[in-house]
């Protein structure tokens, strides 16, 4: 029978680690080389725990950042079988990003444990929870099943995408945000857009997020359009980092609109007092912590407040990933309530920047606005 840590004594022999006391010190440094990085997080005594929005609110060793990890690399080794239960820790991830930024090397776990993810998904291992999704994004490109029909505009000199969320459960925002950019100055256009794809990417079907991705690709960039605005920062995500990393090009230039508006508010007044709940693919993903905050702090005579997490210490709303609110809509509920509550002690009336998270935070009793809609209740329309 095998002892209990043979795993770990056989990555340290393999590693050349055994009895190497300053490792700890290269390790919690950054600079260990050696075992690949998958293994280095496995090996981690969770440094990046107390910033994990699943490891502070489920509280579990397994499904912890580095518990995560280590199934992954139990996978990986053949050690464990890829059933479901065994591919479950993988999928309690957000994939919020909020652990790059206390780990000594810089690692998401949402990333380490991706390729395991799509190994077990390309062998069978899909959870029912993810099989509309998949059929939807291959039937029609579109997250939430055949998607009402449009006619892409083409005229003007913005293209605004609005998502899939956006579009299907708050069109109302839509409106309102391009009612904003015309008051700006600016002539927004639509067009029938398809899904980002990221969630078959978050769901580890990469193969199916590629295919999604060239078709929306092909969409913008025949559009012709040279600027382009969105509203979910998850989409930019997507074309800003994820499409060139897999060979598809964007023919424009991809803003998040809260970035887009960070210097072209000046004269805008407004009034009241919010408190913003920046987006987590916003500040860790895209590089943008102050984004949300620069911009309304920009509107004379609002008062913004940020919660204690905040900038590029965000905390996730709980529907970040696609997974957790799929397969454990218990637990993505108690983290939008924990960040739900910390966001009201500053101001009754939370301000984001995130269909998704709009949508996380209002399903459990909050008050919240999408930036824009905030910005539209200050003009005249
Ligand atoms: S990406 Fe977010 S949810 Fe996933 S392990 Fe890191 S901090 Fe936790
Ligand atoms: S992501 Fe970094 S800090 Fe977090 S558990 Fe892995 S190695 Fe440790």
């Amino acid at each position: 029978m095998p002892g209990k840590w043979d795993w770990l004594k056989d990555e340290l022999r393999a590693s050349g680690l055994a009895g190497a006391t300053p490792l700890v010190i290269r390790f919690i440094s950054g600079r260990l080389r050696g075992p690949d990085d998958l293994v280095k997080c496995a090996l981690c005594p969770n440094m990046c725990r107390h910033a994990c929005p699943v490891g502070i609110v489920d509280g579990r060793e397994t499904t912890s950042p580095a518990g995560k990890t280590r199934a992954a690399l139990l996978l990986r080794q053949g050690r464990l079988q890829p059933t479901l239960e065994n591919v479950s820790p993988l999928y309690t991830c957000l994939s919020c990003n909020a652990c790059s930024v206390w780990c000594p090397f810089g690692f998401s776990v949402a990333d380490l444990v991706r390729p395991v993810k799509e190994k077990a998904a390309g062998g069978g291992s899909i959870f029912k929870e993810f099989r509309e999704v998949f059929e939807n994004l291959e039937k029609h490109g579109y997250v939430y099943g055949e998607p009402k029909r449009e006619d892409s505009g083409l005229h003007g000199d913005l293209l605004y995408l609005r998502g899939c969320t956006l579009r299907e459960k708050q069109p109302g925002v839509a409106e309102k945000a391009e009612h904003v950019l015309e008051e700006l100055g600016y002539r927004p256009f639509t067009i029938d857009e398809a899904c980002c794809g990221i969630p078959a990417y978050n769901l580890g079907n990469t193969r199916l997020f590629k295919r999604v991705a060239e078709k929306q690709a092909e969409k913008i960039n025949s559009s012709g359009a040279g600027i382009i605005v969105a509203s979910c920062p998850s989409c930019v995500y997507a074309y800003r980092v994820l499409y060139p990393k897999h060979g598809v090009k964007i023919n424009a230039e991809v803003n998040h609109i809260a970035e887009f508006l960070e210097d072209r508010l000046k004269g805008f007044k407004g009034e009241g007092r919010v408190v913003i709940h920046n987006p987590c693919k916003l500040a860790f993903a895209l590089g943008k912590p102050k984004a949300l905050y620069n911009t309304l702090s920009s509107v004379e005579g609002l008062t913004v407040r940020e919660p204690r997490r905040s900038g590029g210490e965000t905390f996730c709303c709980g529907y970040g990933g696609s997974a957790v609110p799929r397969l454990n809509p218990q637990l993505a509920r108690r983290i939008a309530l924990e960040r739900g509550v910390e966001l009201t002690e500053e101001a009754e009336t939370i301000v984001t920047a995130c269909p998704t998270c709009k949508l996380a935070l209002e399903s459990n009793g909050f008050k919240v606005l999408d930036v824009m809609e905030l910005l539209h209740s200050f003009t005249s329309g």
